[in-house]
């Protein structure tokens, strides 16, 4: 089969992410084989190539976030099947722990993100990869390939900080920061299915207008500096409900001043940087809820199948790549601002 290996870590990924010819893989008892048909792109394959934050093990296939066929299965596989058309939950958790059988397989002190910190050479980007039973789910007929690959981890993770972490409730004010992004397209889907009212920010005009296509009821732009007074006037003097965080420094010590009493601020990153001022009588006087969440359970990524199968939340797609050029995407990812997931396809070359 082919696959996107590479055996030495690079600035540049074209110059060490080769497609290679190697042996398809064997399963385990408990593992399924999947031919795969679409796998999309995120920021920790990225991190794979450049060998940081962390080493990965070498060599190495990236991809966390495929779909596909299974095309053969283990002995003690009980629900899955041959021909069965699938998606992979990349979060690998050992199922036995107390965190794990309470229900917080997140929280699972073994967890690897399958794609990232797996290997050698185990991850999406090949035509052939396999996961435990566990870790598959399956897709209905009318979900495409793609979009099944396109929604998994944005979908997984904004489902996770919005229903898990943060309780959205119908009708509360949820404000989605960098709703352009992958994870605030999928957060602005999600809080518009719990009826929310939902102020987004993007950073430019295409961007905002994207937004409110895809149901924002207000946009904000937060490079501009009185962004959070504009916040402030469409929440009016309660305030908001839930504020959906990813930016991190240059926006959060405003951001905190937004919450009404007994709100919630969940964070899944920090891409401005990670350190930050607090001030403390925000969070004791008003009793707010500070929240860090990171991807979610193999349930969240089952309900956002079945909402995206429903036509209620949309995978959006900024690019699709045949595989003997899926070096392009890590390139794209790296220079350019993306509306949507990158994709490639490892049976069309
Ligand atoms: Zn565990």
């Amino acid at each position: 089969m082919k696959a996107a290996v590479f055996h030495e870590n690079n600035e540049d990924p074209r110059k060490v992410v080769k497609i290679e010819e190697i042996e398809i893989p064997k399963i385990k008892h408990n593992q399924v084989l999947i031919k795969v048909e679409a796998s999309s792109y995120n920021h920790d394959d990225l991190w794979g190539i450049w060998g940081r934050p962390i080493k990965v093990p070498l060599p190495h296939i990236s991809g966390s976030d495929i779909s596909g066929i299974v095309v053969d299965v283990g002995e003690n596989v009980v629900d899955i099947k041959e021909g069965d058309r699938v998606v992979g939950h990349p979060n690998l958790t050992c199922r036995i722990c107390v965190e794990c059988t309470s229900g917080r397989e997140y929280d699972c002190r073994q967890r690897k993100i399958w794609g990232f910190q797996t290997g050698p050479l185990w991850g999406g980007f090949a035509q052939y990869t396999y996961l435990p039973e566990v870790n598959v789910i399956k897709i209905p007929d009318n979900l495409s390939f793609q979009d099944a690959a396109a929604i998994s981890m944005v979908g997984l993770t904004s489902w996770h900080m919005l229903v898990t972490r943060a309780n959205i409730q119908p009708g509360e004010t949820v404000l989605i920061m960098g709703g352009s992004s992958g994870i605030g397209i999928a957060g602005i889907q999600i809080a518009k299915l719990f009826n929310c009212n939902v102020i987004a920010t993007a950073g430019n005009k295409e961007k905002m207008d994207k937004c409110l296509k895809l149901g924002a009821d207000h946009v904000i732009n937060h490079r501009e500096p009185d962004w959070y007074k504009k916040v402030k006037g469409i929440a009016g003097r309660q305030g908001l409900d839930i504020i959906f965080e990813h930016i991190g420094k240059s926006v959060f010590a405003e951001e905190l001043g937004l919450l009404k009493m007994g709100g919630t601020l969940v964070s899944t990153g920090a891409t401005t940087g990670y350190e930050t001022k607090l001030d403390l009588r925000y969070l004791f006087f008003r009793g707010l809820n500070i929240i860090g969440a990171t991807q979610g359970s193999r349930s969240a990524l089952e309900e956002v199948i079945k909402w995206t199968s429903k036509g209620k939340i949309k995978a959006i797609i900024d690019s699709v790549y045949p595989f003997e050029n899926m070096v392009m995407g890590h390139v794209k990812m790296m220079e350019s601002q993306l509306f949507g997931k990158l994709i490639t396809t490892p049976q069309k070359l």
